[in-house]
């Protein structure tokens, strides 16, 4: 227990005040413990990856299940696609591979929003890369209803980026800074 500066008697240790004299007590300002949750621009990113991880496996899991009941539908399907013999063949190809495709950008968004949320040198890198990727991949071809959706994406994306580039963010993941 510490003493009193002005008439030396011993004072609870976190008293602001001398409880005999009433002298005004040094007291020790502890450094507050450095926060381990991330910025909130960062949460906000990482649900925002989680969300797209989401979106990935339920549009995989669709694309999948079209893809089992045009390959179980294909015997009655075939002779109505007399005209394009090979379409029936491109669809059964593409779509299952559409859903693996989706997956796998599942898998991507998900570990990215592990990464970024818990500060991960890694994380940083591989949101960046994935922003980058689906603001390319949203670049309007032609003015549709999905194009104008694109666009709001590629907006989102940007605004991600954006903030992610910043310096004081950066800092956050790189190697010496380790949390
Ligand atoms: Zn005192």
């Amino acid at each position: 227990m510490p003493y009193c500066r002005n008439c030396g008697k011993q004072v609870p240790e976190d008293a602001k005040f001398c409880p005999y004299c009433g002298a005004q007590q040094v007291v020790e300002i502890k450094p507050s413990a450095p926060s381990t949750r991330p910025p909130l621009g960062l949460s906000i990113i990482s649900i925002y990856l989680a969300i797209a991880c989401a979106i990935d496996i339920a549009v995989g899991i669709l694309y999948l299940l079209l893809g089992l009941s045009l390959t179980y539908g294909a015997s009655t399907l075939r002779p109505g696609l007399g005209a394009w013999p090979g379409l029936l063949e491109w669809l059964l190809t593409a779509i299952p591979a559409i859903g693996l495709m989706s997956f796998g950008l599942a898998l991507l968004n998900g570990v990215a929003a592990y990464g970024l949320w818990s500060v991960r040198h890694w994380g940083w890198t591989m949101a960046v890369t994935l922003l980058v990727a689906g603001t390319i991949m949203n670049i309007p071809t032609s003015p549709s209803p999905i194009a104008l959706i694109g666009v709001v994406f590629m907006a989102i994306n940007i605004v991600c980026l954006v903030y992610l580039s910043k310096g004081d963010v950066r800092k956050l993941f790189q190697p010496a800074s380790s949390l």
